[in-house]
């Protein structure tokens, strides 16, 4: 079994993998970008494991010319740029100790030792320069079923780094096949282990949820994370039940993980998840909006293409109704309107606060026309 693709036959990334392997070391792609390349998605990151101690791999990277930077040296792991590609080059490991969050690590020379330190048996592949598969713990086959499964015992694993649990459902997600169903010894590893999961940093909960969002149906796992008690830990007052439906309204459409989000819903998601300003402002109008009855255009004016599809996409999940006829085309017609009365038309008649609340009133009278009242009716 071999992988090929454009990010394995550049040549930078072979340039390194060459120098590495003719200092007498291994040079293996693993995790992310393995799977993917299996899995025929794109490879935005590459990691390359070798059994060369970081300050090797310095001085054999930057002896061949290429720049390295140290961007995670306490585990093993340098950056080096290789004709404007970035590639993490990481010493093979083991952990030796582990206390939920951090691990302290000792480098090995075994691949053996290297992969059952890792999470799932799909992360655990690796290539050669050549795309040539080796495969220490059965993760191909697990991959070709898409099994999401744990290296080693499941519980045993969670606790020694619970943001497993998170990464469990998020790759699920992405690459898990609902139709077989969550692994069973890792659901119910998840479920024995809820306590772990108060400890994680906000950023990095919120950094999964995203991710796991934005998969092209995170529904099955958002539905076994309730299921495991995973989704009350996270997100206090969050339900799963439109999720479903809304993934059968979405079909077609870009993945949209606020749209998601809100529909799910949670209290104070803004600090559950270390939401920025603009994410907040944006989930928290989708549903202030999905009890209202203003109407696809009147939302495309008001808040652009984007949130309005999400409300109105959200609204039919959450209210059991159908979507309206031409919605998207009435966002856009809302997307391109112009309110036909501007202060010009009031002046010099009314000034300051009394045209602003002249102007107001009209506003509001036109969006409740669905924008199709006229500068004349609107001054009448
Ligand atoms: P993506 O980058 O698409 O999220 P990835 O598999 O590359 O997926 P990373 O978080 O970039 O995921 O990690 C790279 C690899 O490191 C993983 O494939 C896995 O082998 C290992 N790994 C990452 N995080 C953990 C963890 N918390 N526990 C064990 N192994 C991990
Ligand atoms: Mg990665």
């Amino acid at each position: 079994m071999k992988i090929s693709g454009d990010w394995i036959s550049q040549p930078g990334t072979q340039a390194l993998c060459a120098t590495l392997t003719a200092a007498g070391y291994r040079a293996l792609f693993v995790g992310g970008c393995v799977r993917n390349a299996l899995m025929a998605r794109a490879v935005t990151d590459i990691d390359i494991a070798t059994d060369a101690l970081p300050e090797i791999v310095t001085k054999i990277a930057e002896t061949a010319g290429f720049r390295v930077v140290p961007t995670g040296i306490e585990h093993g792991t340098v950056t080096v740029i290789a004709q404007g590609v970035a590639h993490e080059v990481t010493t093979f490991r083991r952990d030796i100790a582990t206390d939920g969050r951090h691990a302290t690590v000792t480098f090995a020379t075994d691949i053996a030792q290297d992969a059952a330190r890792r999470d799932f048996t799909m992360n655990a592949l690796y290539a050669q320069a050549d795309g040539s598969i080796i495969d220490p713990l059965g993760g191909l086959a697990d991959l070709q079923a898409r099994h999401l499964r744990f290296v080693g015992e499941a519980s045993a694993r969670i606790r020694e780094d619970y943001l497993r649990i998170l990464r469990f459902f998020r790759f699920y997600a992405i690459y898990g096949d609902s139709s077989r169903g969550i692994d069973p010894e890792g659901l119910a590893a998840c479920a024995e282990n809820l306590e772990g999961l108060a400890d994680l940093s906000r950023e990095r909960v919120g950094a999964e949820m995203r991710k796991l969002l934005a998969a092209a149906n995170p529904a099955p796992a958002i539905a076994s994370m309730a299921q495991a008690g995973v989704l009350a830990q996270i997100l206090p007052g969050a339900s799963p039940r439109a999720l479903a439906p809304l993934m059968h309204l979405e079909a077609g459409l870009a993945p949209d993980w606020q749209a998601r989000l809100a529909v799910i819903g949670g209290e104070n998601l803004t600090e559950a998840l270390r939401l920025s300003k603009a994410e907040t402002v944006t989930i928290m109008r989708i549903r202030d909006e999905i009890g209202s009855t203003v109407t696809p255009a009147a939302l495309g004016w008001k808040f652009g293409a984007q949130v309005a599809q999400a409300v109105v996409l959200a609204r039919a999940a959450m209210l059991e109704a159908p979507l309206p006829i031409g919605w998207q085309s009435e966002i856009t017609r809302g997307v391109n309107a112009a309110l036909p009365v501007t202060a010009a038309d009031l002046m010099p008649a009314l000034q300051g606060t009394d045209l602003g609340k002249r102007l107001r009133e009209i506003e509001a009278r036109w969006l409740a026309s669905n924008l199709y009242l006229g500068k004349a009716a609107l001054l009448a």
